[in-house]
């Protein structure tokens, strides 16, 4: 083997690539660092695949569909199960490989990765989620059924805040489903999805099932455009996503793109105070603002507006740390250049009138001077034109609106482009009946803060927060990872005869 050139002089770890089943160095020029946000440690070097290994990918994931497809629904069973012994028995070595190239503080990781596991143990039961549906006697002597059978190389796309989760939305499902995938994750945290594929080798799945290249817009670009690929699941921010619903769809792929938010959170004067505030000010800072169901707006409604002290209160409470620490509360946000997005935006938020509750812009945490941290920080007054309020800012910042009626409060989200998730916290059955009915919002909250779908219902979205129909999991996941072929036959008995040409369409 020639020596590869790309290595020369590099003394970081390097990131690999997995095409059929072996984990291979690129031979790119182009390579990013993999950063710990909390001290910018450079954890290992990622490199953007070539259009060559991207073509090599796809191509090995084409070759394997030709026998993966037609594996036995217990034996692709059998491997998830293996994979969920394996995940559950590494969490703690996933978590804090997580913790540190993104941030999260160790529980939080492992909370990472359990919501993905959890789609494990679901895809675990393959054998009744893909049954087809079957009419007997439609007609005289004729039977219907229908078979869901596997679509090809699907691809996923993965998004820096859920690095476990979100590639365990993906691969798994469509995996046991008999499609064969391609992996991109995130560039800046690439390490914890890599952790999955060996594990994944190590349960059993065949060279070539599994592929994962590593890139930005030009992998994303040749995934969507890439005539062997038959369908893309994304999930990231809305700008990227619309873009790549919009490629892969004119390339003739089916394409799901879950988007950015802004999540609503109401609040009713009668809803049991404690209870709500703290689960508000857990919602918003948690993970440091960086969860896609972050509550990120408080919409307090008529004498509910009193709380904003005791919401400024408990958030002073929070300890600002370094993810590996103990009794971290909100770590790093994810890079230097997020830190400055948001700032800019807090910025933005002052010029704008609005009235700062709480500054964590100035924040120092001793021992880690060199992270990426923003203290919790807290807007009321917050109107809906100003920027704070239109814009995703995806970091610990709550912004509160004041509003006399439940119904302003409705309107108030229906009139956001965002429909990611909400909640409503209130002791009234009514008020919450008429908030799930009315609210055009694909995840709702009643007293519960990020309502994220367990793995047998489906997550959605609404609006500029999802594109496509079928949501990652759940049954709508089984539709999206395969396709229907219907049937419709009829057994002649060796002893009949008669009948003759009939011209009409009728089977009475
Ligand atoms: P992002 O859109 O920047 O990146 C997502 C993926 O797209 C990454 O793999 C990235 O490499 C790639 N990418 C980045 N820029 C690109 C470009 N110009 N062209 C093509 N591909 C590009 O998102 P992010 O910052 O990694 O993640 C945060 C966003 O994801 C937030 O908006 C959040 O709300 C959203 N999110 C949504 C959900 C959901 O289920 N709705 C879940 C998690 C995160």
């Amino acid at each position: 083997m020639t020596p590869n050139p790309a290595l020369k002089g590099r003394t970081a770890d390097t990131v690999k690539l997995l095409i059929n089943g072996s984990f291979v160095e690129s031979r790119t020029g182009e390579w990013h660092d993999v950063v710990n946000p909390a001290t910018q440690e450079v954890l290992a070097q990622v490199p953007f695949a070539t259009d060559a290994e991207i073509d090599a990918a796809v191509a090995a994931a084409k070759a394997a569909y030709k026998t993966w497809k037609n594996t036995p629904l217990a034996a692709r069973a059998r491997i998830m199960l293996k994979l969920q012994a394996l995940v559950r028995e590494h969490m703690s070595r996933i978590a804090r490989t997580l913790s540190a190239e993104q941030g999260k503080t160790i529980a939080d990781a492992e909370g990472d990765v359990f919501r993905g596991l959890e789609v494990v143990e679901h895809a675990c039961s393959i054998g009744s989620l893909q049954m087809g549906e079957f009419a007997e006697n439609v007609a005289g002597g004729v039977d219907t059924y229908t078979l869901r059978q596997p679509i090809g190389v699907c691809a996923g796309i993965t998004p820096f805040n859920f690095p476990a989760m979100i590639p365990l939305w993906m691969f798994p499902m469509a995996i046991v489903c008999g499609n064969t995938f391609v992996l991109k994750p995130s560039e800046q945290d690439p390490l914890t999805p890599m952790l999955l594929a060996q594990l994944a080798l190590e349960a059993g799945v065949p060279p070539g099932v599994l592929n994962i290249i590593h890139g930005g817009k030009r992998a994303v670009d040749a995934i969507c455009t890439h005539p062997d690929i038959a369908a893309i699941s994304f999930v990231g921010s809305t700008a990227v996503g619309t873009h790549v619903y919009n490629l892969g769809t004119q390339h003739g792929k089916r394409v799901q793109a879950m988007m950015g938010a802004k999540n609503h959170a109401v609040v009713l004067p009668d809803a049991n105070k404690e209870q709500s505030l703290n689960a508000l000010v857990g919602a918003t800072f948690g993970a440091a603002g960086q969860r896609c169901m972050a509550t990120s707006v408080t919409v307090l409604v008529g004498e509910a507006q009193r709380w904003i002290p005791d919401i400024v209160a408990k958030a002073k409470t929070l300890k600002v740390n370094a993810g590996s620490e103990q009794g971290t509360d909100v770590g790093p946000v994810i890079s230097r250049a997020a830190k400055q997005r948001i700032l800019g935006l807090l910025e933005d938020g002052v010029r704008e009138g609005a009235k700062l509750e709480l500054d964590g812009r100035g924040i120092k945490v001793n021992g880690f001077e060199n992270g990426n941290f923003i203290g919790p920080t807290i807007f009321s007054g917050v109107t809906p034109t100003m920027k704070i309020y239109t814009t995703e800012i995806f970091g610990p910042v709550m912004v509160i609106v004041g509003v006399q009626t439940l119904n302003e409060a409705i309107d108030l989200i229906n009139k956001n482009p965002f429909g990611n998730g909400t909640g409503l916290f209130t002791q009234s059955g009514a008020a919450a009946r008429k908030f799930q009915n009315e609210i055009d919002v694909g995840q709702v909250g009643i007293n519960v803060p990020i309502p994220v779908p367990v793995p047998f219902f489906s997550f959605t979205g609404s609006r500029g927060s999802k594109l496509g129909d079928l949501g990652p999991y759940g049954k709508q996941v089984i539709q999206f990872y395969t396709q229907t072929k219907t049937v419709t036959s009829r057994w002649f008995d060796d002893s009949t005869t008669g009948g003759g040409v009939n011209t009409t369409i009728s089977l009475k």
